[in-house]
């Protein structure tokens, strides 16, 4: 790909890819789906309490912490996986041929290899830890709204739960009925 072409794709402080280039993938990833029943999974991930990190040690050290995270996912996931970046502390991860729980084991060696991770603050040194929610495409759910919504759900889960864990969304439903 010529460098321009790949500009408008990248994130510029992270070098993940980007918002447009995520809504490519799923559209090209759900397509593949219902020609070739190829699944994949979603995992959406937020940075727990960014907002803190910002206020305690300024926003250089958030930039900095936004950069580690994404170059430590990117040495973590294979070539066909697809990380970008939402913008903010918010993250999504495709993972083509992989289904939820699978996903769900990457994403965990993930979170304890990233929260082991130290930051240098002014005195003190700190680490940070993120929330995941996961979905997998199906043949009665391969909308990219709905899967967005449905990773979304599992993230919120999460969140709720008291952050620094991952979530499926089918967990969700069985927890519901
Ligand atoms: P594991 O590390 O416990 O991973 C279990 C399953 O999680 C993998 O099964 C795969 O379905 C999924 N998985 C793990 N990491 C990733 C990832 O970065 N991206 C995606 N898309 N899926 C992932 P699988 O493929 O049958 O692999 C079985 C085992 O073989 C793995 O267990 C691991 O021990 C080893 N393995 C496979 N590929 C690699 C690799 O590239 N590097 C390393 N270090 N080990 C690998
Ligand atoms: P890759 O598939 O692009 O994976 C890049 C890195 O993601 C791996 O580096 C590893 O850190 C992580 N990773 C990917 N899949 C897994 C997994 O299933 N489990 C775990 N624990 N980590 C995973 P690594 O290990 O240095 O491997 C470099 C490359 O060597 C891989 O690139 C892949 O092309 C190849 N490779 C390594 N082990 C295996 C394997 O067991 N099976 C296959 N098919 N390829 C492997």
């Amino acid at each position: 790909k010529r460098e321009w072409q790949e500009a408008i794709i990248i994130d510029e402080l992270t070098g993940a890819f980007n918002r447009k280039h995520f809504n490519q993938t799923i559209k090209q990833l759900i397509s593949d789906f219902r020609r070739t029943s190829r699944i994949f999974s979603l995992a959406l991930i937020d940075l727990d309490h960014f907002k803190k990190v910002n206020d305690t040690y300024g926003h250089l050290s958030g930039d900095e912490v936004l950069q580690a995270f994404a170059l430590h996912v990117q040495e973590s996931i294979r070539v066909e996986d697809v990380f970008c970046r939402f913008g903010g502390e918010e993250f999504a991860l495709f993972l083509p041929n992989t289904d939820a729980a699978s996903a769900q084991v990457v994403i965990r060696r993930i979170q304890e290899t990233f929260s082991a991770k130290e930051f240098k603050g002014k005195n003190e040194a700190f680490h940070v830890t993120f929330s995941c929610g996961i979905s997998e495409v199906t043949k009665s759910e391969n909308e990219a709204d709905k899967l967005v919504e449905e990773a979304d759900q599992a993230l919120y889960a999460s969140k709720h739960a008291g952050r620094n864990q991952t979530q499926l969304f089918t967990e969700l439903l069985t927890e519901s009925l």
